[in-house]
This record gives structure tokens, sequence and C-alpha cells, in this order.
């Protein structure tokens, strides 16, 4: 990957590798409820292992505000990571310090290192130079795999790059790699997906979506406010009432810089907003005052489906309705395996990122056959308004 030094470069045997990982997974009960970012970091700490590197995790975890505090700790996670990696993982009370010092003294080639939360020192969140000092003392080498922690610039995701040799990290490298082949170089036609409820959280990436993409198709809640601004009816949808010069603006920059707007011609129409509620279809001129638009229609999802034929990159961040309740989940499971279909066929690259957008296409069974699904939430939302990540910025070579 040209701009960043990867693993392919580092000498790490016998090093101390200082590893930042994003183990921030979520738990109910005490126990691990997704797994999913503690699989995502096992190829570079395999790779670091069987380099005969010493590798030592530093995460953050939760929001503790006042320091240590045992519902913030990360040592339940070291077990769930040991049994996912199928090897020891050690744990030391604290990310700096003493405990920290005297745990990495006792690790031998190969061996797993997690520190504590680094959020239970309040200079992680201030990118604070006397903190950096003290975790980069610890290693001889700093690798990031937390491209979901990159878009803050923190003592542990940023700080620590300027002070030793820094790397990316496998995971941190295919991210990068997809989203630059998905933005910034991509083969055109180019087109986004932008769905889930409202505009108001996504302004920045429309306006910047407009400037990059030839096609913006746009889905579920807020594509009700962009109907409303053409002057249609919206009954009780949800609807950005506030918005409509907004929406009118981003359709006229899109216009000026030949994006071609996408909304949907036909809904599914319901009374009430809960599972199986009686719903019907209609076009969107004709929602009547007491309906509200629930997802998008078999017509819109037929002109999408038209769209990715024609494009060569898709990008994808929200839903087309409110997808976990039925049957309002059937356009985006529509589009979603369409999309897959033509990613498995060789004939479009296609990257899908944002919390909802994952378990939506978890949902429809077809996250596999993307391209590339990333599991950062706000890191990859940010990518997609146009923002340099400052843990990634100061990782380039
Ligand atoms: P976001 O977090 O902005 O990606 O929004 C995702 C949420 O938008 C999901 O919880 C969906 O249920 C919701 N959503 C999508 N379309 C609609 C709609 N037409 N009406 C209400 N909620 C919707």
């Amino acid at each position: 990957m040209s701009g960043f030094h990867t693993l392919d470069s580092a000498d790490l045997k016998g090093k101390r590798v200082l590893v930042r990982v994003d183990l921030n997974v979520p738990m109910e009960n005490g126990h691990v409820s997704d797994a999913t970012r503690i699989d995502r970091i096992l190829p570079t700490l395999r790779e670091i292992i069987s380099k005969g590197g010493k590798a030592i995790l530093l995460s953050h975890f939760g929001r503790p505000k006042n320091g240590p505090d045992d519902a913030n700790s990360l040592k339940p996670v070291a077990g769930v990571l040991a049994q996912h990696l199928g090897r020891p993982v050690a744990f030391a009370p604290d990310c700096v310090g003493k405990a920290a010092d005297s745990a990495i003294q006792h690790m031998a080639n190969g061996d797993v290192l997690l520190l504590e939360n680094t959020r239970f020192h309040k200079g992680e969140e201030k990118n604070d130079p006397a903190l950096v000092q003290q975790m980069a003392a610890l290693g001889d080498l700093y690798v990031n795999d937390a491209f979901s922690s990159a878009h803050r610039a923190h003592a542990s995701t940023e700080g620590l790059a300027h002070k030793m040799p820094a790397y990316a990290g496998r995971t941190m490298q295919a991210e990068i790699e997809a989203l630059s082949k998905a933005l910034e170089k991509p083969a055109r036609p180019v087109g986004a997906v932008v769905g889930g409820a409202k505009i108001s959280s996504k302004l920045e990436l429309l306006g910047n979506l407009t400037k990059k993409v030839d096609f913006l198709i746009i889905g579920g809640g807020m594509a009700n406010t962009f109907l409303a601004a053409q002057g249609k009816k919206v009954g009780k949808s949800l609807c950005e009432n506030d918005l409509l010069d907004t929406a009118r603006e981003i359709m006229k920059n899109a216009a000026a810089n030949k994006c071609q707007i996408v909304l949907p011609t036909d809904a599914v129409v319901a009374k009430e907003f809960k599972a199986h509620a009686h719903s019907h279809v209609v076009s969107v001129d004709h929602v009547g005052d007491d309906e509200m638009i629930l997802d998008a229609g078999p017509r819109s999802v037929a002109e999408v489906e038209a769209v990715l034929t024609a494009i060569k990159t898709l990008v994808w961040n929200g839903p087309f309705g409110a997808f976990e309740i039925e049957p309002f989940d059937a356009a985006t499971n529509a589009v979603a395996r369409t999309a897959a279909r033509l990613t498995v066929e060789g004939k479009l690259l296609s990257v899908a990122g944002g919390g909802d957008t994952v378990s939506a296409l978890n949902h429809a069974g077809v996250a596999e056959q993307f391209t590339y699904v990333s599991t950062a939430g706000g890191a990859f939302l940010e990518w997609l308004e146009g923002k340099h990540l400052p843990g990634v910025e100061a990782l380039r070579a």
C-alpha cells in the first residue's frame, strides 16, 4: 500500500510492539455479545506472533469519566480474545507505569498482553504528550489496527504514531485500501446509497458525495425530506421540515456537479410503525395524510437496481426503510442482494459501512459478499464526509 508503512516492512522479531486495537466490543450481562471487532484484529496479532514480536495491546473501552471503574475494565475481554486467538492473553491493570512495565518484562517473543482501558487516564482523550511519552516508553514500535478509532486524535490513536516507528496493521490497511478504491480513485461510474433516518446527521456526508459520485441514491426516512422539498405530501412520515431548503440546496449542488440524485418513486406506507402493520404500495405522489412511508416500493427498487448495473463502484451507508421491522426490510434486502450478486459476478466493487448498515446487510444475509464491509461507525462516516482522519494521517510514511 503506497504512502503507508505496513507490517511488510516492520522488523518484529523480539520487538515490543504497541498495537492500538479497537476492543470496544458490545457487552450484555458481562459477556461479549458481538465479537466482530475481536475477529478483525486476529490477522495482525497472528502475524506479530508468528514473526516473534511481543504484542502489547492498547484499546479504549466505553466512556469512563472519572478514572478506573470496574464497569469499563477491559479485563473480561482478555479471556474472550484468548479464545478467539487460540492462545493465552495476559492482562495488566494499567496501560502505563509499573503494572504495564512489569507485565511486559515477563513477556517472551510471540506473547500477547492486553493493557487496561486507555481512557482510565484523562490524558488519552486530550492526546497529552506526557501520557504519550509514558506509553511510548513501553514499546519499540507502534502498529495501529483500529480504523474505527482513527477519527479521534487521542494519545493511543494519534500521538503515539509521532513518537515511534509507526505501521498500519492488516485491518487498518484493508480499510484504507477499500475506502481509497471506493472514493479516492474509484472505477467510474460511482454510485452512493445514503439511507437512514435523517438528513441532519448526514449533511456533510451528502455535501461531499455530491462532489464525488455520479449517482446519489437516497433512501430511508431522509428521502421523505427530499420528496417534501419537491413539494410532495408525505403524510405522517418522518420528515425534517426545517431542512427543506437544505435538501433543495443539496439537489442544486448535485445538479451543478453532474451528480444524479435518485429518489424513490413509490413507497410502502402504513398507518402504524410496527411489525406487520397493514401496509400497501403507493406512488410518492399519493401518500395519504394519515400514512407514513416506511420503505421504498418495488418500482423504486427496480430503478435503483438499474443504477447498480450501470455503475462500477458502490458506497453504501444507511437502509432504505425501517428494516428492523418486517415487512419494511424488503427494499433494503432486495437492493443489498443485487449489489452482492453484482459484486460476486465481478461487475461491482461494493463498500459499505456505518453501524446500522452492517446490521442491515447481515439481516439481508449478504455482508460477506460485499467487497468490503467496514465495522467502523463514526470513522467511516467522517471518511465519507471527506475529512482527514487523524489516526490515519499520522501513519502516513
Ligand atoms: P441511520 O442511523 O441514520 O442510518 O438510520 C437508520 C434508521 O433509520 C433505522 O433504524 C431505520 O429503521 C430508520 N429508518 C429508515 N427508513 C425509515 C423510514 N422511512 N421511517 C422511519 N425510520 C426509518
